[in-house]
């Protein structure tokens, strides 16, 4: 890896960290990344609305976005970029070379959480001065660093073009959390002519210095939005005249749990979020719940997700109250193509130091399987891997990837299958 593309990686991922954006609203770092494509001589730049099938969005909160439009505007991004990219995030890079061979698709995502990081001395970001600048969010699962992975990849493609065949996209992802980014992104139509796609993840079950190829275990998953919405009255002098929403998401809540497992696979039922109820003496009006599911197999998942239907008809039913399910994100499970999967065994066998593992076993969910998917059915292939670091815990306030050990074996990944599937010798 060449000095220079390293110290702009690793400059790039600190400097998004800083600004941390959240799926949807990722306004600074497309700008960052549709303007370094520019500068790097892509001729073909595809970027908001021209990615994003918009019926087809999930998840998509309209006053979010306006507030972090503004404050990317604050920032210096030209109202202009996002006229032009209607405010939908999401760019894709395309080089196509014109000489006959493979059309190769590159997957990076974009987006942060909503965690405060750590300010702590133990904590390096902090240490060395590149912690969020955004109160509440935070780069807590490496996007970051995959989209500026991503950027010295496609430096790298364009110092390379003249002896690369085929086609190479290079795709950056919004909304990666919460799988809502890539249904979109497939439904716009930039998969249909992919012959290989490939993408990446930090950390995981990989520690520092190994590269992990994943066989199956990425989990079909489903998100729902729940709303109950009751009647009020005075807990009082009239508690019969009341219909609690809070009592449905509360019985909800503790049925959801109790799901029968599925003989035919794993699969998963959390709550994460619930919000309900007025005042003391109020019988609650509203009640909201953030929940999801997810299954080893995508009758499974579906197997879940009907029961969630059930059981929120169920106590909505029970409580007299009105209730509203809305799916705000969906991810399948991940297609195997073994030729892919070794192909890029020798491209990892070949990167000094690093060792290689299988994965097979249930881990978390991923909306890259859409564009796996997509790219299978037309018989092409797809495949998966993670690079290592110490990461403290995926989605906590003190993650960290230790970017100037771990991010050049992905540029190395990702360049070596390129020059393995693209290259001229
Ligand atoms: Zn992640």
């Amino acid at each position: 890896m060449k000095p220079e593309i390293f110290n702009e990686m690793i400059a790039t991922r600190r400097q998004i960290h800083k600004h941390p954006e959240e799926g949807w609203t990722e306004f600074e770092t497309t700008y960052l990344v549709y303007e370094r494509l520019k500068a790097l001589g892509y001729t073909k730049i595809l970027k908001g609305t021209e990615v994003i099938k918009t019926d087809c969005v999930l998840g998509r909160d309209e006053q979010l976005v306006q507030k972090a439009i503004a404050r990317a505007v604050a920032q210096g991004v030209p109202q202009s970029f996002i006229d032009a990219i209607e405010s939908y995030t999401g760019c894709v890079g395309i080089l196509e070379t014109a000489r006959p061979g493979p059309v190769v698709a590159l997957r990076f995502d974009m987006d942060a959480l909503r965690i405060e990081e750590a300010d702590t001395a133990d904590h390096l970001p902090q240490v060395l001065g590149f912690r969020s600048e955004y109160p509440g969010l935070m780069h807590a699962c490496g996007h970051d660093a995959h989209t500026a992975v991503g950027l010295a990849v496609a430096r790298w493609v364009m110092e390379n073009k003249d002896r690369l065949n085929g086609t190479i996209k290079l795709v950056f992802q919004p909304a990666e959390e919460g799988v809502r980014g890539a249904w979109p992104m497939v439904q716009a139509g930039l998969f249909d002519d992919v012959d290989y796609v490939l993408a990446s993840h930090c950390g995981g079950k990989a520690g520092p210095g190994e590269v992990a190829l994943v066989h199956r275990g990425v989990l079909a998953s489903t998100k729902f939005d729940i709303r109950f919405t009751g009647t009020p009255s005075h807990a009082g002098n009239q508690p019969h005249r009341g219909h609690s929403a809070l009592m449905a998401a509360c019985g909800t809540s503790m049925m959801l749990a109790g799901i029968p497992r599925h003989g035919d696979g794993t699969s998963r039922v959390a709550v994460g979020r619930l919000v309900a109820g007025e005042g003391r003496n109020i019988t609650p009006v509203h009640a909201y719940i953030q929940a999801e599911v997810r299954g080893e197999t995508a009758e499974v998942n579906e197997f879940m997700c009907e029961n969630v239907r059930k059981i929120v008809m169920g106590n909505a039913m029970a409580y007299n109250v009105d209730y509203e399910i809305e799916r705000v994100g969906d991810a399948t499970t991940l297609d195997r193509c073994p030729e892919m999967i070794e192909a890029l065994r020798e491209v990892a066998l070949g990167i000094e130091g690093v060792k290689v593992l299988d994965l097979k076993s249930p881990a978390g969910s991923e909306d890259f399987t859409w564009m796996g998917k997509r790219v299978v059915a037309h018989g092409g292939q797809c495949a998966f891997f993670r690079w290592g670091c110490r990461h403290n815990g995926h989605h906590k306030f003190h993650f960290d990837l230790q970017d100037t050990e771990s991010m050049p074996v992905a540029f190395k990944m990702f360049t070596g299958y390129v020059n393995k599937m693209n290259g001229q010798n």
